[in-house]
């Protein structure tokens, strides 16, 4: 390739977003084009969007082959991302169209810059208040000083143009000509930082050593600073003139986030998430690429962003499970994160309260440094942790909170301290039972059941999200009005606590609530100032958000996540409930956390409450040693699913006999078996699991063992490198 440049009429081989599994061939427009171009080329009757991936291959007769109708004014892709696509489709077994469709996620990406017409609030009031104005205003309102192009108010607003149009005129609101993409406000990383303690300063010296590729795992307790400190890394990145991305697990975490930055170097970064308007997305995409986002914050997908020269990626709560993409390209975003960093020379922070076990394992083996935060910041302590052995109690069918949490929950009220009610189940009741009949009401799609949920008034399942009007006449035996809610979801318990206590405040906390994220942050921030005296949230509550006056935490079934068949169960439970215990006595109080259980000698829940975390990581990690399984063997998850169970089966068969590849490599497979959720959405899944020894090439393996199959019909057959969860 030479110089990577092509001159007019060369071939070029060109990779779109399309999904064809070959490179195609493209002479180079008018005035050549780089390697790495972004281009728009002819397909078929279409003009689609491509990257110029190398030379033309020229199998295909040059006169018949087209041009390149333009180069998009976008930088060209830089090598390092066209490596990291390459190895992130290699590694998660996805066709490189699809990882280019996660690296072009902006809209307009071929527009030229120009001037276009934004819309934002504007000064006065409407003379006259329609619903359908109402909805504009109420869209500028939510967003605070965001402006939006004409298409987007109307469309998120759910109104026609002329509306806007209207208000313009009235000047309720008002119209500018702004130019496309400006850059962010330069951050600031030589304002000073809060004065660190000593374990601080020494984990921010671990961190910014060296200027190469490190990964580093910064494990701390809920409030000892982490934030603090990998925003000194933050600060040292941008010293160096490189660029910086935080990736978290939540956007309702984003804003209290974003308002840290603001303090600390003086402005705010980039957003990237799902929330960002589509004018937004396209800013923060050319601007990451120009070097006019310095730091971007987001979730997962900011990975894929053409970062200019980035010399730092952050990965908060790095072992929360919504790191791991379940839909489309499943790949993980913590490991991705190394993989991008390890190609660009970049340092990573996984920052975590209570590691994933494979990174607890890269920091054993060496291949991780390790950051150390003993202690909370200042006078806060961790709470105490106890169990409640729900033998001993005596409580009546139909009642969750044992009369030794509830004269906790008192004296908390009593000193004007707030308690957390933690359970992890949305909605009234997890099970709706006819009591003629012993019918439960399940999805008409999905193999699950349907959950109530009372505040929505309606029937949902948590698989599909269909949703139904809760029926008074039981489905199956048509007997009337003997349909009973069976368990506690979190609107139960709200009911309960409301009758032991009356006086109370008390607040559910649970994502159906919200009908968007600045609701639920203007709850929480409500809470916090104290407008509560009990909580009662599902594991929303147990990520990273402050509450002072909260010293108690009782936690309803701490056995929960001990069932069930996952290999990372034990693990889960441990973090969840650790970090829902961190919840408690953040301030000067101490904190008291009680888990209701009935297996208190379980020795995950002997782990929990002892806060041997070496113990438990090193028993765990033995374990999974001896099964041969993740992070010291190597798995894949097949599922298999189609409309009809003979056929899906069928498949699940064939390819477990005809396992040649994978015994070569000394893999071995399970199944075919129904999937933990047999149904979903209509379409049956079958599961085989592959287990392989580490270092194995299996990928490769993967890949010829599947890659002659034809799918008949409407099968589909899906990979899932480390799974996280067996769905
Ligand atoms: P983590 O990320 O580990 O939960 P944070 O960084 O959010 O911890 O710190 C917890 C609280 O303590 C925050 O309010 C933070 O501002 C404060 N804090 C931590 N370290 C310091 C420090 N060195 N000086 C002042 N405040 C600090
Ligand atoms: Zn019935």
């Amino acid at each position: 390739m030479g110089t990577g440049f092509f001159n007019q009429g060369d071939l070029v081989g060109v990779l779109t977003t399309q999904p064809l599994d070959r490179v195609l061939d493209y002479k180079a427009p008018e005035g050549g084009c780089f390697l790495g171009a972004f281009v728009e080329v002819p397909l078929g009757p279409r003009k689609v969007l491509g990257v110029v991936w190398g030379p033309g291959k020229g199998d295909w007769d040059y006169a018949k082959t087209r041009s390149v109708i333009r180069v998009l004014d976008v930088p060209p892709m830089r090598e390092e991302m066209t490596e990291f696509l390459e190895k992130a489709g290699a590694y998660t077994l996805t066709p490189l169209p699809a990882m280019l469709r996660l690296a072009t996620r902006s809209p307009g990406l071929g527009d030229p810059p120009s001037m276009r017409k934004i819309y934002r609030m504007g000064h006065s009031a409407p003379d006259r208040m329609t619903p359908a104005r109402n909805k504009v205003l109420a869209v500028l309102e939510e967003f605070g000083g965001l402006s939006f192009t004409l298409k987007e108010l109307a469309e998120m607003a759910g109104v026609g143009g002329s509306v806007v149009k209207g208000l313009v005129a009235q000047g309720a609101v008002a119209e500018e000509e702004s130019p496309r993409d400006l850059p962010f406000p330069p951050l600031d990383p030589s304002r000073p930082s809060k004065p660190l303690t000593d374990d601080q300063s020494a984990a921010v010296a671990a961190l910014n050593d060296g200027d190469g590729y490190a990964t580093t795992l910064l494990k701390g307790v809920t409030g000892s600073g982490k934030t603090e400190v990998y925003l000194e890394a933050v600060a040292d990145c941008l010293k160096r003139g490189r660029q910086a991305l935080v990736l978290l697990p939540e956007i309702a975490l984003t804003s209290e986030f974003l308002t840290r930055v603001e303090v600390r170097f003086g402005a705010r970064p980039a957003e990237w998430h799902s929330g960002v308007t589509m004018t937004e997305r396209r800013r923060v995409w050319r601007m990451v690429g120009e070097g006019g986002a310095e730091l971007v914050v987001g979730a997962r997908s900011a990975l894929f962003l053409p970062y200019r020269d980035l010399g730092l990626i952050v990965v908060d709560e790095e072992h929360d499970t919504s790191y791991k993409q379940e839909d489309g390209v499943l790949y993980n975003a913590r490991d991705m994160a190394v993989l991008r960093a390890s190609l660009c020379g970049a340092k990573v922070v996984l920052a975590s309260a209570t590691p994933s076990l494979e990174s607890w394992a890269n920091a054993e083996a060496g291949k991780y440094r390790r950051a150390l935060l003993t202690s909370r910041f200042g006078d806060a302590v961790l709470p105490e942790m106890r169990a409640i052995d729900m033998r001993g109690e005596d409580l009546p069918g139909g009642r969750w909170v044992s009369p030794t949490l509830q004269r906790e929950i008192a004296a908390r009220i009593e000193r004007g301290e707030q308690s957390l009610i933690f359970l992890n189940r949305r909605g009234y009741a997890p099970v709706t039972l006819c009591r003629a009949c012993g019918h439960q009401i399940g999805c008409e799609q999905c193999d699950a059941r349907m959950v109530e949920h009372r505040f929505l008034k309606r029937l949902m399942c948590h698989q599909c999200g269909e949703t139904k009007p809760m029926p008074t006449i039981c489905p199956h035996c048509e007997a009337e009005d003997r349909l009973a809610p069976i368990g506690p979801g979190v609107e139960r318990m709200g009911e309960e606590v409301s009758t032991l206590f009356p006086e109370a405040r008390v607040s559910v906390l649970s994502s159906d609530h919200y009908a968007t994220a600045r609701q639920l942050k203007a709850h929480i921030e409500s809470i916090a100032a104290g407008e509560a005296d009990i909580i009662i949230g599902t594991q929303l509550v147990a990520k990273g958000h402050n509450f002072p006056l909260l010293t108690l935490v009782g936690v309803i079934d701490a056995d929960l996540g001990l069932q069930g068949s996952d290999l990372r169960a034990a693990e889960r439970t441990f973090q969840l409930m650790r970090q829902v215990a961190g919840r408690a006595g953040r301030a000067e109080k101490k904190g008291l956390a009680l888990l209701q259980s009935f297996q208190p000698e379980h020795p995950v829940i002997r782990a929990i409450l002892s806060g041997d975390e070496e113990g438990f990581w090193r028993a765990e990690a033995v374990e999974r040693e001896q099964a041969g399984v993740p992070p010291y063997g190597r798995m894949a998850g097949i599922v298999l699913s189609g409309p009809e169970v003979g056929p899906v089966f069928d498949l699940g068969n064939h390819l477990a006999r005809n396992d040649a590849a994978l015994k070569r490599i000394g893999a071995q497979v399970f199944g075919p078996a129904p999937a933990p959720i047999a149904r979903i959405r209509g379409r049956h899944r079958v599961r085989l699991l592959v287990k392989a020894p580490k270092g194995v090439p299996l990928q490769s393996a993967l890949a010829q063992w599947t890659g002659g199959l034809r799918l008949k019909g409407d099968l589909r057959l899906s990979i899932d490198i480390d799974p996280q969860s067996f769905f």
